[in-house]
């Protein structure tokens, strides 16, 4: 088989304690007047003044959207790039969550090329570059700041949305691991999971064939030798920081870690794309309320479970990320990384069951069928998926019972044309 790289990114990427503090000159060489988004939290700190004075300081005039919500309802991308419209921004700061990132590039998009969000929903219908976008992740968890995709929540669809397309992918990323130390441990817990999912989810994620029209193709082209080193560095690094920054918030080298993982995860996922367990949370976050990250921590091992058969050789090889012995078998370590997933997150008091999440047991396979839209996603799982498999997975994770993925289901056969394992 040949072998296929494909990884998208920013510009630059700027990762460390303090570099914040960067922000005025790195946006200065991009433009003179900022669009800031933020939510209201963050807007009022004294960091976000600080920041705010550090703009300035390098002459770039400010205009500031601090009412980001999370999960980012529709709305408030056109209200934001309403408001700005005068100030003409010539670049869009987003400093936050993942929300006020996503809002930060959905408004760019408006910004740019003008029209309603919907105009861009799906994948590659943003007609061309958008101003450049400046991300400051203050979460360690969904590494929209390096993505390629903004999800926004629009009360005329069931699940979320996204606008998902290369140019949607800010110019340039500032990790800067203090601005998370304020992280309470739920919020570590939930982002960290979906960071964690982002690294797995990539690693396993189906592997196309090797075409040269792929790449233009697709926005999320599969598992692939570039995006595979993002994702195990994602692995390795949650895996060993994740437990830490949660029980103690202040632990520095745990929150470096935490959010250099995190952006490890964005890289993987951003060009290879997520699968199942993203596709499943998106009807469960409709009608749980919960968050994202505890969504997808939740489904995580039964979808590893369940893809399992088509990926014994990846599942060892995050085991290892983890720390496991390169003693055992491979069958032996695809065990492992389920069960090291699964408490991992349970230290960090990710719920074990859907039901926990308080999904309504009449709702199940509603969720599945729901979970069948994410068109996307369900493509990209390594091992074919319909209704009935999707509720499988779904009643699986409900009860809690893992094992019951074990027994045989339609379409175990990996829909992979070519049969290379991954590397180990
Ligand atoms: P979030 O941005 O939705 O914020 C959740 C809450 O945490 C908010 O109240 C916020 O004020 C608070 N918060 C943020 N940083 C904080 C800090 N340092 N200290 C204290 N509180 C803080 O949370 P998130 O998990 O970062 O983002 C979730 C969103 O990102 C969802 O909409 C999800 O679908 C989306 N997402 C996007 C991508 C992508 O690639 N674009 C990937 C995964 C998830």
């Amino acid at each position: 088989m040949s072998k296929l790289g494909v990884l998208r990114g920013p510009r630059q990427v700027v990762f460390g304690a303090g570099q914040r503090h960067a922000l005025g000159t790195l946006t200065a060489a991009l433009g003179s007047r900022a669009l800031v988004c933020t939510d209201p939290r963050f807007g009022a700190t004294e960091e976000f003044a600080e920041l705010v004075g550090l703009l300035e300081r390098a002459g770039v005039a400010v205009t500031v959207f601090a009412e980001v919500l999370p999960d980012v309802p529709v709305h408030q991308v056109t209200r934001c790039a309403e408001l700005a419209r005068t100030a003409a921004p010539d670049v869009v700061i987003g400093m936050g969550g993942g929300s006020c990132l996503d809002l930060a590039k959905a408004a760019a998009v408006i910004l740019t090329h003008g029209g309603e969000p919907a105009d861009y929903y799906g994948e590659s219908r943003v007609p061309g570059p958008v101003i450049p976008v400046v991300a400051l992740p203050t979460t360690a968890g969904t590494g929209s700041e390096v993505t390629p995709v903004a999800v926004l929540t629009d009360p005329q669809r069931v699940s979320k949305v996204g606008i998902s397309s290369p140019h949607l992918i800010p110019h340039t990323a500032v990790c800067d691991p203090e601005l998370t130390v304020g992280c309470p441990p739920a919020l570590t817990a939930s982002a960290g999971a979906d960071a964690l999912s982002h690294g797995i989810e990539a690693f396993t994620a189906v592997r196309r064939p090797v075409t040269t029209e792929l790449v233009t193709e697709r926005v999320f082209v599969g598992k692939n030798e570039l995006t595979d080193s993002f994702a195990l560095m994602a692995v390795r690094l949650i895996a060993g920081s994740l437990q830490r920054a949660w029980s103690d918030p202040s632990d520095m080298g745990a929150r470096e870690s935490m959010m250099l993982g995190a952006t490890a995860g964005g890289f993987a996922l951003g060009t290879a794309g997520t699968a199942a367990a993203h596709a499943i949370q998106y009807p469960v976050g409709a009608l749980t309320h919960t968050p994202h990250g505890i969504g997808v921590g939740v489904l995580l091992p039964y979808v590893m479970e369940f893809n399992r058969p088509v990926r014994v050789r990846e599942l060892a090889t995050v085991a290892l990320a983890m720390g496991a012995s390169a003693e055992a078998s491979d069958e032996d370590l695809a065990d492992q990384a389920i069960d090291r997933v699964a408490a991992l997150l349970a230290s960090v008091g990710i719920p074990a069951t859907l039901a926990d999440l308080v999904l309504p047991a009449d709702r199940l396979r509603w969720t599945a069928e729901q979970a069948m839209g994410a068109a996307r996603l369900i493509a990209n799982n390594p091992r074919p998926l319909d209704v009935d498999a999707l509720e499988q997975i779904v009643r699986a994770a409900y009860t809690g019972d893992r094992a019951a993925l074990r027994e045989t289901l339609p379409g175990s056969a990996s829909p992979d044309l070519t049969t290379t394992a991954g590397t180990r």
